[in-house]
């Protein structure tokens, strides 16, 4: 979990991140993460393999810039991009070490 920012910015804005174990929406069903816009706050659950923290990780950043937007975005279009935008960040090299950790989970 080391991998992934304690904090974000976007525009203004500072989103924090957090792990909890077992987490669920509010109906009880098992979720990987959640992004809550009025908390601006990001929560991954701290069981699932680390891969799929990053994965989550981007998936949230772009509920988030969803919810900043105001746009509407199907589910499945929401994960396309944050598998893209894992996928192309994975494959960044950064010479700045914090970018690196940023942007690849890398150090
Ligand atoms: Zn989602």
């Amino acid at each position: 979990m080391k991998d992934i920012p304690k904090t974000i910015q976007i525009g203004l804005h500072t989103i924090t991140i957090s792990f909890e174990k077992g987490l669920k929406d509010e109906k009880g069903n098992p979720l990987c993460g959640s992004f809550e816009g009025s908390k601006l706050h990001i929560t991954i659950d701290s069981d699932i393999p680390e891969t799929l923290k990053i994965e989550t990780f981007w998936h949230e950043v772009v509920e988030a810039l969803v919810f900043f937007l105001e746009i509407k975005m199907p589910h499945d279009k929401i994960q396309s991009f944050g598998l893209l935008l894992s996928q192309v960040a994975g494959q960044m090299t950064f010479e700045n070490e914090p970018m690196m950790k940023l942007f690849t989970g890398r150090k």
